[in-house]
């Protein structure tokens, strides 16, 4: 099987030619051109396609890869909202994703998000460089003793609610599918999670019911001083709305990982561009917001599951033997 693996970054390539030798069967071009309607016509010859979350599979790219006689699409991340499944669907492409690599790479980074601006790490960072040992302006909480809101406790969710749990916070969550397992946490709806909690941590995936459910109406009912992470997807925030918050001093601190219109900015240096989007330089431009570029995945754990598991999925559907759970229908 040949696979031609678009947007090929360098760890991309490093993991996946670390696990390659346990898949003689398959061969892997690497490219670092994003697949786009043009570029998909680079598919010819090749049995599949990887893709990353970043990339847009609408209807032109899909069409352009059946035609070049694509039938599958292997997704090198869980998230499959860049792809337009009605499409795929109609044109017999099967799409295969790697759901859960590593949950506590994404959960690990949310946390590091919500401590660093807790703790303002990321301007104490600058200061110190500069002979500035002052401590004004760098207050923050304890972390012990408040209550974190889980908002989505699938895989990623219920990691972020064991960390916060061995913080010494109560944990409060709200998903529509509420689990037993996680005994430590109190499910409850997701209005009373946002009123309740000190630290709100997004991690439910993007769909069009919960497009915006973090806006000025939701904002308002929320503590002053909140802390808000997301590492979910940027649609779940109402951007215009969050900086409305900012300015009128809601949180305390806010830590994105992903945010809306960051797709042009993904993975890539834009240090010499003059951004087109102001949306990146207006939420840099308060103290009490980091921003991450959509990296939350990214350790070498994570790495290597998903390496291993795109191969499998490839492997498995040349055997035809689909592993349901890894199947976007
Ligand atoms: P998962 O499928 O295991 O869990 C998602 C949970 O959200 C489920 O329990 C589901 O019932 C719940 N849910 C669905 N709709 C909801 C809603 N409207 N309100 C509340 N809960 C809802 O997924 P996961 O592996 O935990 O991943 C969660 C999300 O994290 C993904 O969808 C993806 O967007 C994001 N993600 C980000 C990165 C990153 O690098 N930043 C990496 C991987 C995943």
């Amino acid at each position: 099987m040949r696979i031609l693996m678009y947007d090929a970054k360098q760890y991309d390539i490093e993991s996946f030619e670390k696990v390659k030798a346990d898949f003689p069967d398959i061969q892997i071009e690497y490219i670092d051109t994003d697949i786009t309607c043009q570029t998909a016509s680079l598919s010819k010859g090749f049995d599949a396609i990887c893709a990353f979350v970043s990339s847009d599979l609408n209807d032109c790219t899909l069409r352009s890869l059946y035609d070049n006689g694509i039938r599958l699409l292997l997704l090198r991340c869980a998230g499959y909202n860049n792809v337009d499944l009605k499409v795929a669907k109609e044109l017999g492409i099967t799409i295969l994703r790697v759901p859960g690599y590593s949950p506590e790479a994404v959960a690990e980074h949310a946390m590091a998000l919500a401590l660093s601006v807790n703790r303002h790490i990321h301007k104490e960072y600058i200061k110190v460089r500069e002979n500035n040992f002052s401590l004004v302006g760098l207050k923050g909480v304890n972390f012990f003793g408040k209550t974190a809101g889980i908002v989505g406790t699938g895989k990623i969710g219920a990691a972020m609610a064991r960390i916060c749990h061995g913080f010494g916070m109560k944990v409060i969550a709200y998903d529509k599918y509420p689990r037993a397992d996680l005994d430590f946490v109190e499910f409850k709806t997701l209005p009373e999670v946002l009123s309740q909690s000190d630290l709100i941590s997004l991690h439910c995936p993007l769909t069009d019911e919960n497009y915006h459910m973090i806006n000025a109406d939701t904002i308002a009912t929320m503590k002053d001083g909140v802390i808000l992470v997301n590492t979910s997807r940027g649609g779940l925030v109402k951007t215009e709305d969050l900086i409305h918050g900012i300015r009128a001093h809601k949180f305390h601190g806010i830590g994105l990982d992903v945010y809306e219109e960051e797709k042009d900015n993904v993975f890539e240096n834009r240090e010499m561009d003059i951004l087109e989007s102001s949306i990146t330089a207006r939420l840099l431009s308060f103290p009490n917001v980091i921003i991450t570029s959509h990296q939350a995945f990214l350790t070498e754990e994570a790495l290597t599951a998903i390496s291993q598991i795109t191969l499998q999925n490839a492997v498995d559907f040349k055997n035809k033997t689909l592993n349901s759970s890894n199947l976007v229908e």
